[in-house]
């Protein structure tokens, strides 16, 4: 019975309603159970009836009104707060109003007002974690939209999938050219034999997640021991229904289930990320480096010349370049055709890249001219490398098509510990006239720019 639209209003309207009704019957209650009509059916005696049931409802309402109204109140307080601290956080990302702890209700009955307030307590606390799990993945993706560099991308999800996922131990294992590799991983050893576990291939192959419990075959590096994990799971990382490659996490503890829910969200991200990064990576990679021979192209190889003329100067090293052009290469093209020209430039190309130490480097410069760069070469160094360099380049024989091309190379070549230059290109300027100089002297020899002032 709805009287008006507050309920105290209606419970108070029905229990002074049924008092009065109690207070009317009565006296025909007790006429049945023998009082005399005299007695039971006088006013004084109906009046005193209907008090009595209107006191009794009146009493109810009034101890409704001290045992629930509280408790409704604190209920509608506490719900009102963290509707204001739900507003305050949307706009300010502060959330410290809406904390479980802070804004939960007293559990201090088992009926439906202690039902009331424990599930407005999970309610609060599903609400933080979902926010918590929102901070996360929108982290995650800032840190993998944040780079293009396959490396740093991998670094900044390993970060993650240890801080938000309880990881110990991660590989992410990707393809650049083609074949699968460990592209980075953390606190796993020997992570390079991952690639080729039944676990990971299968996840790749089926594209589906695979884990497993204390695996043999894992060791998760520790600081003072080598822990064995107790779970690991592999995600594949899946583009347009294709493996781009898989991520291994390995725990050495139990991985919580909101961690468990956050991997597959994250590793979405990073699949995109990822292929992203190593189609960039790749394109990169095709436009820096001369299809022919494989070496860096001019553009490319000049500009990482300038870079380290720039950082031997800084440190106070020397840097050294040589020049080298193959000998007759015209008659090369002229006697065995423009193919068999093409296998040459590619033998001497690898011929004198092979001779190169771990920090040296081989550009094309031109068409049969390459330019070799020695970081940290001084006198000494670069005229025993150029002569290395041209010595390498013509000691074995081409063959094509079963005919053996015999090519010689002349190397002319400059160093920083004997020129006095302003920049990289006055340096490779001295070495192309060595070169000359090499070429004019009966060619297949190596020239010091020293020679030019002699
Ligand atoms: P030198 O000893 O004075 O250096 O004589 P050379 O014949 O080597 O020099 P020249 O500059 O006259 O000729 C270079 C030749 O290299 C001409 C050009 O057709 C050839 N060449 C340049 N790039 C390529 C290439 O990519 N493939 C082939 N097959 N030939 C090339
Ligand atoms: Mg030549
Ligand atoms: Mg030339």
């Amino acid at each position: 019975m709805h009287i008006s639209r507050n309920a105290f209003t209606n419970l108070a309207s029905s229990m002074i309603g049924f008092g009065v009704v109690i207070g009317l019957g009565f006296p025909f209650a007790v006429l049945a159970a023998g009082v005399p009509a005299s007695v039971a059916l006088t006013p004084g005696f109906l009046a005193f009836t209907v008090a009595a049931g209107c006191l009794v409802g009146g009493v109810n309402i009034l101890l409704a009104r001290l045992l629930v109204r509280p408790k409704l109140r604190l209920m509608a307080h506490q719900m009102h707060e963290v509707e204001e601290g739900l507003k305050h956080a949307t706009y300010t990302g502060d959330w410290t109003n809406c904390d479980p702890d802070e804004c939960a209700l007293p559990v201090d009955s088992e009926d439906e007002f202690g039902e009331a307030a424990a599930a407005f307590n999970r309610l609060l606390r599903a609400l933080a974690e979902s926010h918590t799990v929102e901070e996360r993945i929108t982290d995650f993706t800032n840190a993998m939209s944040a780079e293009l560099d396959v490396q740093a991308i991998c670094r900044a999800a390993i970060d993650c999938f240890r801080r938000d996922l309880g990881a110990t131990g991660v590989a992410i294992i990707g393809g650049l050219g083609g074949g699968l590799e460990v592209l980075a991983s953390h606190g796993l050893t020997d992570p390079g034999a991952l690639v080729e576990t039944d676990l990971v291939r299968h996840a790749i192959r089926s594209l589906r997640t695979d884990s497993m419990s204390m695996p043999e075959h894992l060791v998760i590096d520790a600081a003072v021991a080598r822990l064995k994990p107790q779970h690991v799971i592999v995600y594949p990382l899946v583009l347009e229904s294709t493996a781009i490659g898989a991520v291994v996490l390995a725990s050495s503890g139990e991985v919580p289930r909101s961690a468990q829910a956050l991997g597959p969200l994250f590793i979405r991200t990073l699949s995109v990320a990822l292929s992203n990064a190593l189609s960039h990576e790749s394109m990169r990679r095709i436009a820096a480096i001369d299809g022919l021979t494989g070496l860096l192209n001019r553009r490319v190889g000049l500009d990482r010349l300038e870079h380290d003329y720039v950082g031997s100067v800084h440190r106070g090293h020397p840097i050294g370049v040589i020049m080298v052009d193959i000998d007759h290469f015209k008659q090369v093209n002229d006697d065995h055709g423009h193919l068999a020209g093409d296998a040459v430039l590619r033998e001497v190309a690898s011929a004198a890249a092979a001779v190169l130490r771990g920090d040296d480097y081989l550009v094309r410069y031109g068409g049969e001219e390459f330019l070799a760069v020695l970081p940290g070469a001084g006198s000494a160094q670069i005229a025993e490398i150029a002569e290395r360099v041209r010595a390498g380049a013509t000691a074995q024989p081409v063959t094509v098509d079963g005919v053996e091309v015999f090519v010689t190379v002349s190397a002319g070549y400059a160093t920083t510990e004997d020129q006095r230059v302003d920049d990289a290109m006055t340096l490779v300027a001295r070495a192309d006239e060595a070169l000359l100089l090499a070429k004019r002297s009966g060619r297949n020899r190596s020239v010091s720019a020293l020679a030019l002032t002699a």
